[in-house]
């Protein structure tokens, strides 16, 4: 048994060259459960200082790694794979117990990841590379090569599958991984890396160093690193892009998102209802794909009632999870209070939702504001929370318009019965992940994840083919051979 949440250690450890090591750094803080308030353990902030040292065993470990044949590499994800099944109880668990997710929530992501897991185990059917005569007697083939030593840095609200999105597929592709956790939610990463150990992979091949800004800054200017994936919000991934690539690495930095569900009259009345309910209150509002707008076209009031009236039976606590924490909380409840004191009618309140959670967790209901003007900062910032604006519009184009002005391009869907409202729509919307009567529209295998404009930085999806050409570099080789066998020195 690889992970068990009844003996977490008090202070969380690095992972390093196959082993727990405590971190030399004076640093920590506090792993506090957003459901309780209960402190679990302390994070260290590790130094800039240690990171050579991972890197180090890191370069060593990938020589050897990428000299495995792609096919022997990919055998030790089959076999993590398997262990994430036989523990995603408990990897669930503690995802829940570190992020405040719905037990089921947590579930649900532990799941997704291990989709990415076994997407990376098809490496070898999906980068067999190039081959073609390009004149006669020459031959230009194509080559994948690992990038060599590569790190991910990764946010506080998918403890578990953002991760997954990142180290199965760059350590299949044959580089080793400098993974950095969200120093809020580090623990899923340790107990993930000691299943990859289990699960046969060579020490050394992947690290984790906990940490802040500092370690972050680090990754960014370390000469050993070469290549860079990060998720979080937009305003680090813009610092981590422009400082990651001034040093020459490959960077793919994913942030933040403001998402728009378009009600049209024709849509599906409870199916539309439920789908927006789930969007915006699932993970508690946590998740870059969570509804944050519905652009209410025309007299769409029977589905808006409806939501109010689903939305108001929740119960925080036992159908919507807690708020990362006490700060978060505040600037939720800030935008509401904002909202209200701008005469914005909060069709919901959940600041007044009674709580069947621990008297310590960050919990707040599902909140609605009503007639938000478009460029009302409820309804063109980033929340992250369980709270729903709605802005009115006479026509589609209209919401269109609303849609593709704002600056992030993550996600964005339509509710309709219609085929050519939905294809009208799908043509128009600005965002990398489109939904038809999909609140949540996440891509899944093999198809990839990644947002447009102020939601990525660098070229290319997170996940997917693209993930692929972004963890190995192409070698051509071109070759011509002449026909002298009969001379051939073996003979
Ligand atoms: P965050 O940007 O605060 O933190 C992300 C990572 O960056 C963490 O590991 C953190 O330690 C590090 N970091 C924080 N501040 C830093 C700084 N000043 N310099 C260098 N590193 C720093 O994000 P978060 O609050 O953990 O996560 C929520 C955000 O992530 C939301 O904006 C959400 O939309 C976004 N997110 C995006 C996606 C996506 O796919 N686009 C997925 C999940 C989360």
């Amino acid at each position: 048994m690889s992970i068990d949440i009844a003996t977490l250690p008090a202070v969380v450890p690095n992972w390093v060259a196959g082993k727990a090591v405590e971190s030399s750094s004076d640093r920590r803080q506090p792993v506090i459960s957003p459901a309780t308030g209960r402190v679990l353990a302390e994070v260290p902030l590790s130094r800039a200082s240690e990171l050579d040292a991972v890197v180090a065993s890191a370069a060593k470990a990938q020589r050897a790694w990428a000299a495995v044949p792609v096919k022997d590499r990919v055998q030790v994800l089959f076999r993590f794979k398997a262990l994430l099944e036989e523990h995603l109880d408990e990897l669930a668990e503690l995802c829940s117990l570190e992020n405040g997710k719905l037990l089921g929530e947590a579930r649900a992501s532990v799941a997704k990841g291990i989709e990415c897991v076994e997407f990376a185990t098809s490496l070898p059917q999906l980068a067999a590379g190039r081959v073609l005569e390009v004149s006669r007697g020459v031959e230009c083939h194509s080559v994948r090569h690992p990038v060599g030593v590569v790190a991910g840095i990764t946010p506080f609200n998918f403890p578990a599958m953002v991760p997954m999105w990142l180290f199965p597929l760059a350590i299949a592709c044959g580089n080793a991984f400098v993974l950095k956790p969200s120093e809020v939610t580090p623990l899923c990463s340790t107990a993930m890396a000691r299943l990859m150990k289990e699960a046969g992979l060579p020490d050394g091949v992947l690290s984790v160093i906990n940490g802040d800004r500092e370690i972050v800054e680090a990754i960014c200017d370390h000469p050993g690193i070469k290549a860079v994936g990060f998720v979080g919000s937009t305003k680090v991934a813009k610092l981590v892009y422009g400082r990651a690539s001034a040093h020459g690495k490959k960077v793919r930095a994913l942030g933040g998102a403001k998402n728009h569900l378009v009600v049209v009259p024709d849509a599906d009345p409870e199916m539309t209802a439920t789908n927006i309910l789930a969007s915006f209150t699932g993970c508690a509002g946590q998740r870059c794909m969570a509804a944050s707008v519905v652009v209410a076209v025309g007299d769409v009031e029977p589905i808006i009632d409806r939501v109010r009236e689903l939305a108001a039976a929740m119960v925080p606590g036992r159908d919507v999870g807690a708020i990362i924490s006490p700060a978060a909380h505040a600037r939720i409840t800030g935008y509401i209070d904002r909202a209200e004191r701008d005469g914005l009618k909060i069709l919901l309140d959940g600041r007044k939702a009674r709580s069947e959670g621990d008297a310590g967790g960050n919990y707040l209901g599902p909140t609605i504001i009503d007639g938000a003007p478009a460029a009302h900062e409820c309804a063109c910032d980033e929340i992250f929370g369980p709270v729903l604006s709605i802005v009115r519009t006479k026509t589609l184009d209209e919401a269109l318009a609303i849609e593709n002005a704002n600056p992030y391009g993550n996600a964005a869907a339509i509710y309709t019965t219609n085929g050519g409202v939905a294809q009208y729509f799908a043509e128009r919307a600005n965002a990398g992940m489109i939904g038809v009567n999909i609140g949540v529209p996440v891509p899944r295998e093999p198809f990839a994840f990644g947002g447009w404009f102020d939601s990525k930085f660098g070229d290319g999806d997170i996940t997917g083919e693209q993930a692929i050409d972004f963890w190995t570099n192409t070698k051509k080789i071109t070759t011509k051979w002449s026909d002298k066998h009969r001379s051939n020195w073996m003979s």
